[in-house]
């Protein structure tokens, strides 16, 4: 028999409760409003970007991305045994002249060991110009593909042996050769520039390749020279240099899962509890936490700014990887991770590339030891893609 006492205390707890949604649901749309309003102040769109009815709106993009997820997680560094495996590459390094380049995003063990054998940690920009210095005869690229495609672009008379092949990422995915050639004849005239995060066939279409370090530098300059550009693949980053630059800039639309699940509201929220903390975001982050952050810039650079300032915490909105290097180079301060949200709804990457994160100490051991892995390329399109990279390195050099 209903107890019409508890039945009525149900119903008064139910009422508060929805009371409670609804008002954290006011909260929410106040704080959504105000972070709009400061995007607006800085000349950003919510969620969005001023050129967005200009986009090549790619529809597939999300169904696309979560094909190639690795399935399981990679066995982090962490579950093997460091010791010994480090000690054996350690010596197949000086057998077969070799040098580890890895990036920021990698496991810390991986990092810690280039750094141990006069290998390298960087973003694309500076593994690419590490690479191509460097005497080694085999570069073993901790990274993701592009980047040993890249590698291979600059040497071509080396061994680019990477731990991991299938290690993608998502802009690159984004953008399929096929497609992007049908969407630059769609749209003669421009001056094509495309992000490092692309494969070797889509280098060979550009005129220009760009990192996030050097991005905002080099549309301005092609502005200024009256140009017209295509941007590809990363449409928040292409978003962030079009009003950086006030350049007219057609954009792909593809992003980084990673970097667009960061959430402005939250990283908000975080903020309030952490109010003496300078907020650090990579430009391939959505519009609207870009204009909570005191510094935007390339992994490098928000390494950079977190070396050069006095605050001592920081709010980090990139991939997790760069915690080893930033904890190292500022051993009294304090990082906190930016707060994320499921890309799309689904894709959970809580600010770690799922594709970095394939590389560890047991695949990168196997590839050196048996050369497998090696990344090949086409002599045609080495010749076409070395032009744009060229004409990136001599930029960086001259600006
Ligand atoms: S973090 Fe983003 S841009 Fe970097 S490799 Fe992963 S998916 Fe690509």
């Amino acid at each position: 028999m209903k107890n019409p006492k508890l039945h009525k205390f149900k119903s008064v707890v139910c009422e508060k409760q929805v009371l409670w949604l609804k008002f954290l649901d006011q909260l929410r749309y106040w704080q959504k409003s105000w972070i709009e309003l400061k995007c607006n102040c800085r000349g950003a769109r919510l969620n969005s970007c001023k050129y967005s009815r200009r986009t090549n709106v790619n529809q597939n993009f999300q169904k696309k991305i979560e094909k190639h997820l690795p399935v399981t997680a990679a066995k982090g560094s962490k579950d093997l045994d460091n010791a010994s495996l480090s000690a054996e590459i350690k010596k197949l390094l000086i057998k077969k002249n070799a040098v580890i380049i890895a990036h920021y995003y990698t496991d810390p063990a991986i990092q810690q060991l280039a750094e141990e054998t006069g290998g390298f940690i960087g973003d694309s920009l500076e593994m690419a110009r590490f690479g191509a210095e460097n005497p080694a005869r085999t570069l073993i690229v901790a990274g993701v593909r592009f980047m040993g495609e890249t590698a291979k672009i600059l040497c071509p008379q080396k061994t680019v042996l990477m731990p991991d092949l299938k290690a993608e990422c998502s802009l690159d995915l984004g953008c399929e050769p096929a497609e992007f050639k049908k969407f630059i004849a769609a749209n003669p005239g421009r001056t094509v520039v495309v992000y490092a995060n692309t494969s070797a066939e889509v280098k060979a279409m550009a005129d220009w390749v760009v990192t996030s370090s050097i991005a905002v530098d080099l549309i301005k300059h092609l502005t200024a020279r009256g140009e017209k550009i295509i941007w590809a693949p990363d449409r928040y980053l292409g978003d962030y240099i079009a009003r950086q630059s006030g350049g007219d800039v057609l954009l792909w639309d593809a992003c980084c899962i990673v970097h667009a699940e960061f959430d402005a509201v939250k990283i908000s929220n975080l903020k309030k509890r952490h109010p003496q903390a300078q907020v650090l975001v990579h430009p391939e982050s959505k519009a609207d936490v870009i204009a909570l952050a005191d510094v935007v810039g390339s992994t490098s650079q928000l390494l950079k700014a977190a070396q050069q300032s006095n605050a001592k915490e920081f709010i980090v909105a990139t991939e997790t990887g760069i915690f080893y290097k930033m904890q190292q180079a500022c051993p009294g301060k304090k990082f906190i991770a930016a707060a994320t949200e499921p890309f799309g709804g689904k894709v959970d990457c809580a600010a770690n590339c799922p594709w970095m994160k394939m590389n560890n100490l047991e695949n990168l051991l196997a590839a050196i030891k048996t050369g497998n892995n090696e990344i090949k390329l086409a002599d045609e399109v080495i010749k076409k893609a070395m032009v744009p990279l060229t004409r990136m390195l001599e930029f960086r050099k001259k600006n």
